[in-house]
């Protein structure tokens, strides 16, 4: 019998440029995750899954990153400008979920636009 670890999945599918589909999978804070669910979330957490492979129910992991960390807009190449200041023409632009894996990990911008309007929706809610 499976052990129900999370009372609750809050899930999305992105499909990026490349025609890779990827599950996305909030993590809140006090919840667990890892491979044997052994760790406690301290923060927010988005785990991206890469679902041509069944390596796990939500298919190969690929990466997981602090909520924050995707949703802050603070320019780094512009020191205390934000993406859309006057100042900085940056955007927040796409996310290389790994360096070594070429296209195949590469979630664009527009998809990358739709993660964080999700995670804005999901965590601010
Ligand atoms: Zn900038």
């Amino acid at each position: 019998m499976p052990l129900l670890i999370n009372t609750h999945e809050v899930i999305i599918l992105i499909t990026s440029e490349s025609g890779v589909r990827f599950r996305l999978r909030i993590v809140r804070a006090g919840e667990a995750y890892g491979r044997t669910n052994a760790l406690t979330a301290d923060r927010d957490l988005v785990e991206f899954y890469d679902t041509r492979y069944d390596h796990t129910e939500f298919g190969q992991f690929v990466q997981r990153y602090y909520v924050e960390t995707l949703l802050d807009d603070r320019c780094p190449a512009h020191p205390g400008y934000r993406y859309g200041d006057e100042g900085c023409r940056h955007g927040f632009g796409g996310l290389n979920l790994d360096t070594n894996a070429g296209e195949d990990w590469w979630i664009d911008p527009a998809a990358m636009d739709v993660v964080r309007a999700w995670l804005r929706l999901e965590i601010e809610r």
